[in-house]
């Protein structure tokens, strides 16, 4: 029994995906061999096997009921996009065949004039391209009646300029190979052919909420959170939500959700009840970055649909409800070097260990760096609302090593001073490191940026966004730190140094340089804020001064210099980010006027009257004594005209175009209409409320 139950997972698993196991059985063996190499090596695409494959893939995905292909690409708007074609061509004699070149396979051309550009449009051609990436395998996206097969591309311009996210997350990859495999020379580590890769595990934090609560609420339908909303007497306080026994629905969901995931080969492991009611993780198995930004694509998508199966709407956003929790995703980074190693688990000899340490110790100058511009790759609308509100790492970036590793990290410190001949303190490959902690145990759920015994955990990245952008920069700056160790180890050792010395040296020196962004306290408090100020490390707090990070000369420099973005893609990357942020704060803006003023305001007047009558009818019965009455009468009509007030003055603000400002004055809307929640009846209220929204499903 459980062997057959055994047997219908693994062998569902991946049923959606062109992997190795439906090329052996569509390609012949000449053309499986050579596009796995292609694959697993990072070597050129062969053009003369493109036909075959193609063919291949068509015929496998007509036996899975497609009907149509679509080049799957992601364009800056952070979602994916999909034009589909049929396989249907006339074949002139009023029948038809179905077809599917090579030349369709291997590139597309749509029309490009409606994804944001961000300027490059006026210099360039409204021509777009997109072009297969072999390295993420072909999928078939199931509906109702019928399927599409789905090949991930890449998208640019006429001119090749990155129009997407994956063109930059690819060119970033290449970059770190390369910085990866020259470090690794200098250990003994030398594999010709063989690539280092960065590897993503993304946890991937979400809410559920009942459909006829969701459509009953305009604020969610347009803007993905609630612009009012009073907040409920029992939240998240009891913390008995967390890890809790997962209700009947949502498991049902949750099932649902696994078997269609595996069923495109993404490995989902981990599920579970998160901290506020009604929101969830879900945690795939770490793949190689590329893969795993395209299954965390996947995973959203299929959240969404597969909510929707179940009457559930699936919220993405980072903070849906106000007061509570929000949501983002925890972006678990590592290499893996060309030795097919973990770069970052501490090893089993003290060569291996000084490599580890050197990892670290770029890391830190990696992130010390580039703090602003980590903190950029994370500023979008949604998540403003979610760094820093206490349950989410600060804007503030930091490293968090846990106290053990910090230890050792000082002691490299002291045994690099050339002053210092103590015992005791690490002198790389002369005494024998110290056993280094395998286990992070000690933990740290503040820290935006912690290392997690074999890991980096990026924790500010938003629940809505896609993984690219963030790792785009992870990748790159660290290939900077790298290239500049590998680049003094080769000066010391051309001038006659001794490597173990010459390393010594340059680790210590960095870090001391760098050990400002250590930081093993407590993130949320307000101490650490002056802390962190008085060792300058940037606080960039909301969106427009933390993405003015992306074009300043350092950032320019950094990702020219290793070609992931020329100077003209980042420039039109700056304009599309600062742009979505301003237009999500006028549409919430402009959304917020329409609830308060169509739906609110009327119920509140209403009720405003009806008392005012009571009033008038009670006294009229002869009973005087109608203080109490009168008082919430009063109540009412003070934050009725607070309402009102708010409204003119969120149009007026909105108006004048600062996004910040706007914020503002619908956070002074809600504090009225909020307020007129707690006053007027329950029945006459016109929006679910948040016991409604985070407790009913
Ligand atoms: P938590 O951080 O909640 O304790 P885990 O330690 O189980 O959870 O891991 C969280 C995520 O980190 C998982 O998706 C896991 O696959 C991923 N992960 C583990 N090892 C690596 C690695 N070497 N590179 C990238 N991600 C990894
Ligand atoms: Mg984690």
């Amino acid at each position: 029994m459980a062997e057959v139950r055994e047997n219908e997972i693994t062998d569902s698993y991946g049923e959606n995906v062109f992997n190795v196991r439906a090329m052996r059985n569509y390609l012949s063996e000449k053309a499986c061999t050579s596009l796995t190499k292609t694959i697993s090596e990072g070597s050129a695409l062969d053009a003369s096997i493109a036909d075959e494959v193609a063919e291949a893939m068509k015929t496998w995905a007509i036996e899975k009921g497609a009907t149509h292909f679509t080049h799957w690409f992601q364009p800056l708007t952070g979602i994916t996009a999909e034009k589909h074609d049929s396989f249907v061509t006339p074949d002139n004699e009023g029948g038809a065949v179905l077809r599917f070149s090579g030349k369709e396979l291997i590139q597309g051309e749509p029309d490009a004039s409606s994804f944001p550009s961000g300027g490059l449009r006026a210099t360039f051609e409204a021509r777009g391209y997109t072009a297969w990436d072999p390295t993420s395998p072909a999928f078939i996206k199931e509906g109702p009646n019928g399927a599409t097969l789905c090949i991930p591309t890449i998208f640019c311009g006429y001119h090749g300029e990155a129009l997407d996210k994956k063109t930059p997350l690819l060119r970033s990859m290449e970059a770190l190979n390369t910085q990866i495999c020259r470090l690794g020379k200098f250990f003994g580590i030398d594999c010709p052919g063989k690539r280092a890769w960065p590897t993503l595990g993304p946890e991937q934090e979400y809410f559920l909420i009942d459909k006829d609560y969701f459509d009953a609420r305009l604020d969610l339908v347009q803007t993905g959170r609630t612009l009012f909303g009073r907040k409920p007497a029992k939240h998240q306080q009891m913390e008995d939500h967390y890890f809790g026994s997962i209700k009947t629905r949502v498991i049902a969901f949750m099932t649902d959700l696994d078997h269609a995931l595996w069923s495109h080969g993404v490995p989902s492991r981990t599920r579970h009840n998160e901290v506020c009611p009604a929101q969830f993780e879900i945690a795939p198995m770490f793949e190689n970055l590329n893969l795993a930004v395209d299954h965390n694509m996947i995973v959203m998508d299929t959240l969404r649909s597969v909510a929707e199966e179940h009457d559930f709407v699936c919220l993405l956003h980072e903070k849906p409800y106000a007061g509570v929790n929000g949501s983002g995703k925890h972006n678990n980074w590592s290499v893996c070097g060309p030795d097919g190693k973990n770069w970052l688990t501490p090893g089993d000899n003290p060569h291996e260990n000084a490599k580890f340490l050197t990892m670290i110790v770029a890391l830190m100058k990696a992130v010390d760096t580039h703090a602003d511009l980590l903190r950029a790759s994370v500023a979008t609308a949604g998540n403003d609302h979610r760094l820093g509100a206490n349950e989410a790492p600060p804007a503030i970036i930091s490293i968090f090593l846990g106290d053990q590793l910090s230890d050792v990290i000082e002691q490299l410190e002291k045994g690099g001073a050339s002053s210092s001949k103590q015992s005791g303190f690490i002198k790389l490959g002369v005494t024998s490191l110290p056993t280094l902690p395998r286990d992070a145990t000690d933990r740290n759920r503040t820290s935006p940026f912690a290392f997690t015994g074999n890991k980096f955990e990026f924790r500010a990245v938003g629940s809505d966004q896609s993984c690219a952008g963030p790792n785009v920069v992870l990748n790159t700056i660290v290939t900077e730190a790298i290239d500049e160790i590998c680049t003094a180890l080769d000066k010391a050792l051309v001038a006659g140094a001794e490597f173990n010395a010459a390393l010594q040296e340059i680790l210590s020196g960095l870090v001391k340089k760098h050990k400002r962004i250590l930081f093993n306290g407590d993130n949320y408090t307000a101490e650490w804020v002056v802390d962190a100020e008085k060792r300058g490390l940037p606080n960039l707090r909301k969106c427009p001064e933390a993405l003015a990070a992306i074009v300043t000369d350092k950032a320019i420099k950094l990702f020219s210099k290793y070609n992931v973005l020329s100077e003209v893609e980042v420039r039109s990357r700056y304009a599309i980010y600062k742009a979505a942020h301003e237009e999500a704060v006028v549409i919430e803006a402009r959304c917020a006027v329409t609830i308060a003023r169509t739906q609110i305001a009327p119920a509140a007047l209403a009720y405003q009257a009806e008392l005012a009558e009571t009033i008038t009818s009670v006294k009229a019965a002869g009973i005087s004594d109608v203080g109490e009455t009168n008082a919430l009468l009063k109540s009412v009509s003070k934050h009725i005209n607070g309402l009102l007030a708010g409204i003119r003055k969120v149009e007026e603000v909105e108006e004048a175009g600062d996004p910040l400002a706007t914020l503002a004055a619908m956070a002074t809307l809600r504090a009225d209409a909020d307020a007129l929640e707690g006053l007027v009846p329950d029945d006459m209220w016109p929006l679910p409320s948040y016991t409604e929204m985070l407790f009913m499903y």
